[in-house]
């Protein structure tokens, strides 16, 4: 655990990523959604996966959460201290932005065995060769993550 951030906050900002991932599924998009909190716990900004909604391969929802927290943080691209809660483990990309963000906790809900790099398929936040390494934090209500992911992909193939 972030000193300071406790259990039953990363739980309240899980519950908020679960409710953006929810969302996702209106307009098509795979449901996931982060958070990122201040060292104080504030919630400096959210989003869900918009990478069907804009076209864009990369609107995954950590990549848009830690943009938008640097709008706000006020340290440049620099999210020193900041906590990304996310409900499904990020991918390569999303993992790598935390590193290259100084993110300085990352929180996620279920694993994710087919393109997880926080620890799954690979572990691009604990990698030693890199020189700054987020915390990790998963499991986070995981079960309602996977149950959502599930529906989701269900619902995709006409089940
Ligand atoms: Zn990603």
């Amino acid at each position: 655990m972030t000193p300071g951030l406790d259990a039953a906050l990363l739980d309240g900002a899980m519950g908020r990523a679960l409710e953006l991932a929810a969302a996702a599924v209106e307009w098509g998009d795979t449901p996931i959604g982060a958070v990122v909190l201040g060292a104080d716990g504030a919630v400096l900004a959210e989003a869900a996966n918009e990478r069907e909604k804009r076209g864009d391969p990369t609107a995954h929802a950590e990549v848009l959460a830690l943009r938008a927290a640097a709008r706000v943080h006020g340290d440049g691209w620099r999210l020193t201290g900041t906590t990304l809660v996310v409900s499904l483990e990020p991918c390569t990309m999303c993992a790598g932005a935390s590193v290259l963000a100084r993110v300085g906790h990352v929180v996620y809900g279920a694993d994710d065995p087919k393109a997880g790099a926080a620890g799954s398929l690979w572990d691009v936040v604990r990698d030693r060769r890199l020189n700054h390494r987020p915390q990790v934090t998963s499991g986070i209500r995981a079960e309602e993550s996977a149950t959502l992911l599930r529906a989701f992909f269900r619902r995709q193939r006409g089940l």
